[in-house]
């Protein structure tokens, strides 16, 4: 098997390496809860968008929800905008620990 090399600097990586490079703090992938996180954050960007135009104003009525679905949907619209920021602050945050912490353990080996 050939070895991996960190496409930044070439560096051998050792196998149990995942995130970062240990010689050059490349960051060679990203963890998919940080992609995650970061798709949250967009949908809660649009409902903030959504809810700063008015969830009364957009077409839940409309027939394709429940009546009851919608307006339980309009009533909680503030918790689904601080639900999708605050999951997808987790998520990027849980994402930047488990590279903070290879990053750690690099430095202490
Ligand atoms: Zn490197």
């Amino acid at each position: 098997m050939m070895a991996r090399r960190c496409p930044e600097c070439y560096a051998e990586l050792p196998d149990d390496v995942v995130w970062v490079c240990p010689v050059c703090r490349y960051t060679l992938r990203t963890p998919a809860a940080a992609k995650a996180g970061l798709a949250f954050m967009i949908v809660g960007l649009f409902l903030l968008g959504a809810y700063v135009y008015g969830p009364d104003r957009l077409p839940l009525r409309s027939g394709v929800l429940p009546t009851d679905l919608a307006n339980l949907t309009i009533a909680n619209f503030v918790l689904m905008v601080l639900g999708a920021f605050g999951l997808g602050i987790l998520l990027v945050a849980a994402a930047a620990l488990k590279i903070r912490g290879e990053q750690a353990r690099l430095a202490a080996a």
